[in-house]
């Protein structure tokens, strides 16, 4: 499928859009490094290692967090990440230093974060078309919607589905079809946006809603 940027999504007969959060209206990589970065800082007292040897620690409790549970929202959690990898360090106390770790990523990679001028403008084209705009993500709806006050995109987001409300990731029909009931529209009057192809885009085709997989590039 080839990639789409979003000034060449069209809008005509559409009657609602799905859109997912993260590396779609903003772009995720930097701002992670970014609060990682700030992470990595904290743990230098008790934790002496350069960044790369903790970034590979924390990829290997993601990886494995994400074996040991599936794609549910409780995968997700960057306290449960941190924790582990505390422990596998034999670190004191590492439940204290999940939460101190997962408050430190989550204040820095709130900060890190900017809309992507050409999703904001999506965004505003499909309110001045009075379509409605339900948000399809999977991360927990209390981060999520904190990302999109930072980002100020409230006032184009009319509804949410995160993960944690639906129990599953997508591309489980559960997080799209909740998302259709939200903004009443059919499958065949709402198209899906994302950057991820077997989640976003593959999932709501699944059931018939037409989807655009986004990209950052020019
Ligand atoms: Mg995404």
């Amino acid at each position: 499928m080839k990639k789409i940027i979003f000034p060449q999504i069209p809008l005509e007969n559409v009657k609602g859009v799905l859109i997912d959060l993260d590396d779609t209206l903003y772009s995720f990589e930097d701002a992670n490094l970014y609060a990682l970065h700030k992470v990595h800082n904290r743990v230098q007292s008790v934790l002496p290692l350069s960044f790369d040897d903790f970034y590979r620690l924390y990829k290997q409790q993601w990886t494995r967090l994400f074996a040991d549970l599936g794609t549910v929202p409780s995968a997700h959690c960057r306290y449960t990440m941190f924790q582990r990898l505390m422990e596998s360090q034999h670190i004191e106390k590492p439940y204290l230093w999940g939460q101190k770790l997962e408050k430190t990523y989550f204040k820095y990679l709130l900060k890190g974060i900017k809309p992507d001028p050409h999703a904001v403008a999506f965004l505003k084209s499909c309110k001045h078309r009075r379509i409605p705009v339900c948000l399809v993500t999977d991360l927990f709806a209390g981060i999520q919607v904190q990302k999109l006050n930072r980002l100020k995109l409230t006032r184009y987001i009319d509804y949410v589905v995160a993960n944690d409300e639906v129990g599953i990731d997508k591309p489980h029909a559960g997080m799209f079809l909740r998302a259709l009931e939200k903004i009443k529209v059919a499958p065949k009057d709402a198209v899906m946006i994302g950057d991820n192809f077997e989640k976003d885009i593959q999932g709501a085709q699944a059931l018939g809603i037409r989807a655009y997989q986004v990209t950052f590039d020019k």
